[in-house]
């Protein structure tokens, strides 16, 4: 599967070499996070704005550096989430998430291809299962998963409904 393996590093490398969303958003409204992997040294400064009212992530930057995998995660991460509801992104983190976690559990011999299923039902993944060979290199699960990470400590941030 060369041309498979191929097409992911073209879409990985895509994403590394003209991330989406970069910068930066006023603070407040926007919430700002800071995510680090010391594995590595990837970082991730994250700013997400999530309308109140509507639960929506309205809008959301990122800045930070690191390698090629965490910068191109990161990308896929703020282009899947930005629009979409905090109930769809907290579902595309536990997707990610499996994704990665269930691939780990394949290395050790215990597969559990019923409980990703259920994760992915209904989920889209896209330009995200490029990411799915960063498992044959399980110290890099965690560059892949930094973006994830910190996300989703924005979304529980959010959801504590404390305005000031
Ligand atoms: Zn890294």
């Amino acid at each position: 599967m060369a041309g498979l393996e191929d097409l992911y590093r073209e879409i990985i490398l895509d994403h590394y070499r003209s991330p989406r969303n970069r910068g930066e958003l006023p603070v407040p409204p926007a919430r700002k996070l800071e995510g680090f992997n010391p594995l590595c040294g990837d970082e991730i400064v994250l700013y997400i704005d999530v309308d109140p009212a509507g639960g929506t992530v309205t809008d959301l930057r990122i800045g930070g550096q690191g390698c090629s995998i965490s910068q191109a995660s990161s990308s896929m991460m703020g282009a899947a989430v930005k629009g979409k509801t905090v109930a769809e992104a907290r579902k595309l983190i536990r997707a990610f998430k499996a994704l990665m976690s269930i691939h780990e559990s394949r290395l050790e011999g215990e597969v559990d291809g019923d409980a990703l299923a259920a994760e992915l039902e209904g989920v889209r993944l896209g330009d995200l299962e490029a990411l799915q060979g960063v498992v044959k290199f399980p110290v890099r699960i965690k560059c892949a998963t930094l973006a994830w990470n910190t996300l989703a400590q924005g979304l529980d941030d959010a959801g504590n409904g404390d305005g000031s």
